[in-house]
């Protein structure tokens, strides 16, 4: 079996984890086919880019104590070669997911005139700046017009530049060793890039780092979506809110799916989908997690509760 080891986790690869998942739900087959190149390219790419990725800098005490994440204000310039290498491997797979042929090379024509770097192209993600990346789409589409493509939305953009940026991110933050204890980190964004999470999780039974025993597990998580860090949060609190009456907080989950739930908090109608690793074995690959859990994002939309996460998979245009 192919496993792949950070310093936090092992878990199984994003193809077995996908193959298990249609065993058991056959009805996400159809979902499961479209995504699989996308997951299984940038799981090679991170163990691509390992070896020479640029660390991330230390997250300063003061800035972490005030909540502010660690790439704030960061450039990431740092990480140019490796967005250019991220940008080369991911658009093949990306342009046909999105059906949107010469992306890539639109990208590399709109650089190339304007004196930008792949870093350029993908820090409104990380700055959470939707209006510069529609302002990139309507450059694109201007440089587009003589010629005959399919024309791009600022949504499309927005999920290629993300799937460009994070293997790079993620590799970074594989780096960084798991925080010990909650109270290190507050905010309800990744400590490491400020994005909202995508998941919760409970953590499974492994041997603790410093004993020779295994750990009960159920440590509670948070996963970022982008840059894939997880940081430890209390467990009995609502991660938007902070709220910690449990008269306020309410789990709903499937009677055969007991592992997967929705957490919702009364005090700010917000959910969070939680999945209990222990329950799982092997664990399966997290990016595949998010996609997994779709099925629960309906059930928590039609009941007219808020996410408090972000879920890039069911933002993606469906056409
Ligand atoms: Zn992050
Ligand atoms: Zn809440």
């Amino acid at each position: 079996m192919h496993t792949r080891t950070s310093a936090q986790l092992r878990t199984d690869s994003v193809r077995s984890s996908l193959q298990r998942l249609c065993q058991e739900r056959p009805a996400y087959q159809q979902l499961a086919d479209v995504f699989a190149p996308l997951l299984e390219c940038a799981e090679l790419l991170r163990e691509e880019l390992a070896p020479t990725c640029p660390a991330l800098p230390p997250h300063a005490q003061t800035l972490k104590g005030q909540g502010i994440p660690l790439l704030i204000g960061n450039d990431l310039k740092t990480w140019d070669q490796a967005l250019d290498q991220s940008l080369e491997r991911m658009a093949p797979v990306l342009e046909t997911l999105l059906e949107r042929p010469g992306l890539e090379a639109l990208l590399r024509d709109q650089m190339q005139r304007s004196g930008r770097t792949p870093a350029d192209l993908v820090l409104p993600l990380l700055q959470g700046d939707e209006a510069a990346i529609k302002r990139l789409a309507t450059e694109l589409e201007q440089d587009r017009k003589d010629r005959d493509e399919p024309a791009i939305d600022p949504g499309r953009l927005g999920f290629f530049l993300h799937h460009v940026l994070s293997p790079v991110l993620s590799t970074a933050a594989a780096m960084l060793p798991e925080p010990a204890t909650w109270g290190d980190w507050k905010e309800p964004v990744c400590p490491v890039c400020g994005c909202l999470p995508a998941f919760a999780s409970l953590s499974p039974r492994e041997p603790a780092h410093t004993e020779q025993i295994v750990s009960g597990g159920g440590r509670k998580h948070l996963h970022c979506g982008l840059c894939g860090h997880h940081w430890r949060i209390r467990r009995d609190a609502c991660p938007g809110c902070g709220q910690a009456d449990s008269e306020q907080r309410e789990l709903l989950y499937a009677q055969d799916a007991a592992r997967e739930r929705i957490e919702v908090c009364r005090a700010c109608n917000g959910y969070a989908l939680c999945v209990d690793l222990r329950e799982y074995d092997p664990v399966p690959a997290l990016e595949t997690v998010p996609l997994a859990l779709l099925h629960l994002d309906m059930v928590a939309r039609e009941r007219g509760l808020r996410p408090l996460f972000r879920s890039i998979w069911n933002v993606l245009p469906q056409d």
